[in-house]
């Protein structure tokens, strides 16, 4: 079964027809970019999966968007908005953490989701930070702001962040088209590593970084 799919989906805001009639199936643990023209329709396909569309007024959609199995918008047999929250992360173009500790900024996602055990907090925050590789760098100031940390390492902060409630699937919208070139190789062979354990879609304008980190490019 494919862990991803969508089938003739279209998607209007208001009588603007953004998606046409897209399929694609995407395989569990593999990563898959989508690439093409400034307002093609990328982040709208992405944000398909995780259902931020529904935020915006007058949007319409059609078709089929399958995670799982199962069909995310259809409320009587589908999948709940809480279990999909979970299930599917999200890491945007500009970090954007949230005025916290670094410690609080992973914690967020699992006492947002009523986990109230310390020491299973601490052992969840820790094991993201190590699989977004920021561990070293923040291990003996993890009460420190999370504006403290250079862009690159906010930007590894906010896929700890994504990490830390154990989704599936990680949406990543042109995650490192705001960094410096090594803060990008630090993501992309971050990307590489957490495949073994999630399902990625990435957005990404540049050709050459769809080519090494991608399985697939649409
Ligand atoms: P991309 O990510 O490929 O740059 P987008 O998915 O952001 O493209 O946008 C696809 C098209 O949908 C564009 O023509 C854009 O102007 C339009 N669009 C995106 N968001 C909205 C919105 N909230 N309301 C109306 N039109 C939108």
């Amino acid at each position: 079964m494919n862990k991803i799919e969508t089938r003739n989906v279209h998607l209007y805001y208001g009588d603007f027809h953004a998606l046409k009639g897209i399929d694609i199936a995407i395989e569990a643990n593999t990563v898959t970019a989508l690439i093409g023209p400034s307002g093609c329709g990328k982040s709208t396909y992405l944000r398909l999966f995780n259902r931020m569309n529904d935020l915006i007024d007058n949007v319409r959609i059609e078709g089929d968007v399958l995670l799982d199995g199962r069909d995310v918008y259809k409320k009587d047999i589908g999948m709940r908005m809480d279990e999909l929250r979970k299930r599917v992360g999200m890491v945007f173009q500009k970090p954007n953490p949230f005025p916290k500790s670094i410690f609080e900024n992973v914690a967020y996602g699992l006492r947002v989701n009523g986990i109230g055990n310390e020491s299973f907090i601490e052992e969840r925050v820790e094991t993201s930070l190590r699989q977004s590789a920021l561990w070293e760098e923040v291990k003996d100031k993890l009460k420190k702001s999370a504006f403290e940390l250079s862009g690159g390492q906010q930007q590894r902060l906010c896929i700890a962040r994504a990490l830390a409630i154990e989704p599936s699937v990680l949406l990543m919208d042109e995650p490192a088209s705001a960094l410096d070139p090594i803060s990008t190789a630090k993501i992309e062979e971050l990307i590489y590593e957490l495949k073994s354990k999630y399902t990625i879609i990435i957005v990404t304008h540049n050709m050459q970084q769809a080519g090494r980190v991608s399985d697939k490019t649409a």
